[in-house]
């Protein structure tokens, strides 16, 4: 990754990327760069990681600096410790691979403040690297308090946040810390990345913007439909959460998904889409089936005429073909949620036709970010990740952005 792409405003200022520091303006050359990263990776009973994703996404940051004459401290949490220092949520677990995949060996220390680890941290010669104790065995982390903050501060010449997936809290590490390096504090690539394509999509967007929601519930998802609705030129709903439009509309549902307390948020949704213009598109025909199982009987059925009994649990055919074409017609896409239960082989096909869709667009020269967790895992799925220009690592963290809020850690920097 090279320097951020600086073209498109901003809701921070009237060009955060302009103002800020950034990796590339930087001079790492005899510092001490104390990286908050996400290094929350998922442990098996042996303490073996299963997916070093997260891992991975810091290694450029990490490395550039190291490759720049700088040392690097790093700080994470992983987990959700209730009570202080417990082994199973010990970052040691993660250190034989961490060196591995840094080719290079990594100091710990065993705790995240204190004497001992000022003096490991004010002995870090360039080149080497000190990863911290999880920053959650203090409950300091989570309330965001200062003098917290001002103790892990205390190890570093400068702040890099490169944890987009926990930029939407106030916590030490991802928001205070940053009161006490003003002007020395940056996103690390990473961070930097996920902020500039989701304000390209939300602030730069090429027209037409077709935002693409599916998932469970509308309640999950309201507050970005609501946000979408006056930047989007197209809004596709797929998945369960149609079904409490169909009821909102008078359609019968069958057994399908719905959440009946919240039909006037749906019908405010289909009013405020039609006072500015915005194409709301919900599925015209879906896939139902007598129980939610992977063996269930199955139909195809216009949801005008979904039977009694029977639950929508994919898209249709004529559906497909008519979110393909606004898709394809499409020169920015955002997609968040799959268009059914893609969990089960028999209602995947919708959900892997929107990211065929969606990857076709791409190829044709529209710009497309996958974000939030489910559909993260569905291109995962399906093998489409590199064909889609940029897939999302911040699952609450994407949301929060695309509801239009401001993130604490990106405004802290920013
Ligand atoms: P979300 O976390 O809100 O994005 O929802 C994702 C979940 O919604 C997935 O586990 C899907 O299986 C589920 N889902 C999608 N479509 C349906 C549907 N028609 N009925 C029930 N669940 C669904």
């Amino acid at each position: 990754m090279s320097d951020m792409p600086r073209s498109f405003p901003t809701p921070i200022g009237p060009d955060i990327f302009a103002r800020m520091k950034t990796m590339a303006t930087t001079d790492f050359k005899g510092k001490r760069a104390l990286i908050r990263v996400d290094f929350n990776v998922p442990l098996n009973a042996e303490f073996q990681i299963t997916d070093d994703t997260r891992i991975r996404a810091a290694l450029p940051t990490i490395n550039e600096i190291l490759a720049n004459g700088g040392s690097v401290i790093l700080m994470s949490h992983l987990g959700r410790p209730k009570e202080g220092p417990t082994d199973k949520y010990s970052l040691r677990h993660l250190m034989p691979h961490l060196s591995t995949l840094l080719g290079r060996e990594v100091l710990f220390a065993t705790d995240c403040i204190g004497e001992d680890v000022r003096g490991m941290a004010a002995a870090l010669r360039p080149g080497q690297v000190l990863m911290l104790e999880n920053l959650r065995f203090y409950k300091e982390e989570e309330k965001g308090d200062s003098d917290f903050a001002g103790r892990l501060a205390a190890l570093g010449d400068m702040y890099v946040n490169d944890a987009f997936g926990t930029a939407h809290r106030a916590h030490a590490s991802t928001t205070i810390v940053a009161d006490f390096f003003k002007g020395n504090s940056l996103f690390g690539h990473l961070m930097a990345a996920e902020v500039a394509n989701a304000e390209r999509v939300l602030r730069g967007a090429a027209k037409p913007l077709t935002a693409i929601l599916g998932g469970a519930k509308v309640s999950d998802k309201i507050l970005i439909i609501d946000n979408l609705l006056n930047i989007a030129d197209c809004v596709i709903i797929g998945g369960g959460m149609s079904y409490t439009f169909f009821r909102a509309k008078g359609l019968p549902i069958g057994k399908s998904i719905c959440e009946d307390d919240k039909l006037d948020v749906a019908r405010e949704v289909m009013r405020k889409a039609a006072e500015k213009g915005v194409r709301l598109l919900l599925p015209v025909d879906h896939v139902v089936a007598d129980a939610f199982a992977a063996d269930a009987k199955t139909q195809v059925c216009s949801v005008n005429t979904t039977p009694d009994g029977w639950m929508g649990l994919d898209i249709g055919p004529e559906t497909i073909n008519l979110y393909r074409e606004a898709i394809l017609n499409s020169k920015t896409l955002l997609w968040n949620g799959p268009m059914g239960v893609f969990e089960m082989e028999k209602f995947q096909t919708g959900t892997v036709s929107v990211a065929n869709a969606v990857a076709d667009a791409t190829a044709k020269g529209a710009f497309s970010l996958v974000g939030g967790g489910d559909s993260v895992a569905a291109v995962n799925k399906f093998d489409l990740a590199d064909k889609v220009s940029y897939v999302s690592t911040g699952g609450g963290a994407m949301l929060e952005f695309f509801e239009g809020k401001e993130l604490p850690g990106v405004k802290a920097i920013g």
